[in-house]
């Protein structure tokens, strides 16, 4: 599957604001943000600031920034947005419920991954099961119920501990439960729009695929 490999503090610097996809260098003085807040390039420094955009630069924007966060190119996440819209609720909730309910982003806010690209890379890597069966694809979705653990080689993997330990002071949203000691989480409940702790205004990626 293809994936974006350039820079990513490229892409918060794009939109603007930290959408932590560094790990522990996103906390630090060394982030990309911190020190030059603008969009990237020769012209970054005249690129019209969010707040002055509107209609479909607006959505655009939103839609790109979303996107990113979750690591996704547009193909991805357009037949995400569909899926959303297939399902019975509002629709930019049941998108924002089926990013978050991605296997890669469970890991990640589960804390076995420091950002969600280290996560993906463990399920790539068939570092993780569900309901102790080894499941390798990143958009699955997790269900209620469901157990995701670790490998037996990744429970010993130096940074998988050391995020593991990052979380426990962070938490984990409420619609999970980690058994951090035994490195397992369980879905409780599905997430809910309150859930997803990032400025997001989903209405304007409706509002662009309705188009
Ligand atoms: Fe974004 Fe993290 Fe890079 Fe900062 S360090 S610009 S938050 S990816």
């Amino acid at each position: 599957m293809a994936r974006y490999t350039g820079s990513v503090c490229r892409l918060c610097r794009r939109e603007g604001m930290k959408l932590f996809l560094k790990g522990d260098r996103c906390f630090t003085e060394k982030c990309a943000i911190e020190k030059r807040n603008y969009a990237p390039g020769q012209h970054g420094k005249n690129v019209r600031v969010k707040s002055k955009l509107q209609g479909y630069g607006l959505q655009l924007r939103e839609k790109q920034k979303v996107k990113r966060l979750y690591g996704m190119i547009e193909s991805q996440f357009a037949l995400t947005f569909r899926r959303a819209a297939q399902e019975k609720g509002v629709v930019g909730e049941m998108l924002l419920s089926r990013l978050e309910r991605r296997l890669d982003n469970v890991v990640y806010r589960l804390g076995f991954g420091s950002s969600r690209a280290q996560a993906r890379q463990l399920v790539r890597h068939g570092q993780v099961t569900v309901n102790e069966r080894k499941t390798d694809v990143p958009s699955f979705q997790v269900k209620v119920g469901d157990m995701v653990s670790l490998s037996p080689r990744a429970t010993k993997n130096a940074y998988v501990l050391a995020s593991v330990e990052a979380v426990k002071g962070r938490g984990v949203p409420k619609w999970l439960e980690l058994d951090a000691a035994a490195l397992k989480g369980r879905v409780l409940s599905l997430p809910a729009r309150d859930d997803v702790n990032f400025p997001i205004q989903e209405q304007l990626i409706v509002e662009l695929y309705s188009k």
